[in-house]
């Protein structure tokens, strides 16, 4: 049997939610041992559920997100349907044992306006024109969250959308940056955003450079929030990179055995 690490101070701290003294150290580094502009650590996967027409997996430090989507397909309920565009139905929705307290399985209030910033986060980059009175169905499911789930849920189902095959200008990717212990930093855990200060979520098209998502909770001023952003954005490039090798791991492997 393998030996299981031996857990550190700071580490038993946050897991067991008991208030840490100090997210960040003298030296710079947070409770999880990054450093302030260091993401945490993360996994990516497509094509990970075969009934759906695109999916993706995702883990980033102890976020668990599976994206199914469907579509595009003729728009029910009919008055939903556009006449010159397909509509995006996104759902985010957290699942009753992704946090520490069972959560009630019922959408939440929370739950209705993630499903709305996640949807407008990605339309900009679906070519929604090309498929006039259809709807794409975006399907979020949390199974573990611990901090930027809508963040991570964004990054999941841009990928589902391109594992689906939908004509996309740019893959989408969001990170946020906050300020823990008066520092800014990148991608909060749930403990950092919950004791920080502030979040700033931020979802990006990085070959078209433009931000399709940006929100505040807490107070920043105008510098902070500035570097902030900046420091969101980075992260997003990083994240974009992971996004890329996932789906080449899937399609260039399957092009290579086709050959
Ligand atoms: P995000 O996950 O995008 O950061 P929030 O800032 O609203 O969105 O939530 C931060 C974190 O709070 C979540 O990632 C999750 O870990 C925790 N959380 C959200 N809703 C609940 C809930 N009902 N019960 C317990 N924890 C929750």
């Amino acid at each position: 049997m393998k030996a299981t690490k031996k857990k550190t101070k700071k580490e038993t701290e946050t897991l067991s939610n008991k208030k840490p003294e100090t997210l960040v150290d003298k030296k710079g580094i947070r409770l999880d041992g990054r450093k302030l502009d260091e993401l945490r650590p993360v996994k990516m996967e497509v094509g990970v559920l075969p009934n759906a027409d695109g999916s993706a997996y995702l883990e980033q430090g102890r976020n668990k997100v599976l994206v199914g989507v469907y579509g595009p397909k003729e728009a029910h309920p009919r008055h939903i349907a556009q006449q010159d565009r397909a509509v995006i139905q996104c759902r985010y929705h957290m699942a009753p044992f992704s946090v520490d307290e069972r959560k009630s399985p019922a959408p939440s209030r929370r739950d209705v306006e993630l499903s709305k910033v996640i949807r407008e986060a990605l339309e900009p980059a679906v070519f929604l024109e090309y498929y006039p009175k259809t709807s794409i169905q975006v399907y979020i499911e949390i199974l573990q969250a611990d901090g930027g789930t809508r963040c991570a849920g964004i990054t999941t189902a841009a990928l589902a959308l391109a594992d689906a095959g939908i004509p996309m200008r740019d893959l989408v990717v969001a990170c946020a940056a906050g300020k823990a212990d008066g520092k800014i930093a990148l991608d909060l855990m749930d403990t950092e955003d919950k004791i920080g200060d502030a979040d700033v979520p931020v979802a990006y098209m990085p070959n078209l450079e433009a931000i399709t998502l940006l929100q505040m909770d807490g107070n920043l001023s105008p510098d902070e929030f500035e570097k902030a952003i900046n420091m969101a954005v980075e992260g997003c490039k990083q994240l974009y990179v992971k996004q890329k090798e996932a789906l080449k791991s899937k399609y260039v492997v399957e092009e290579a055995e086709e050959e």
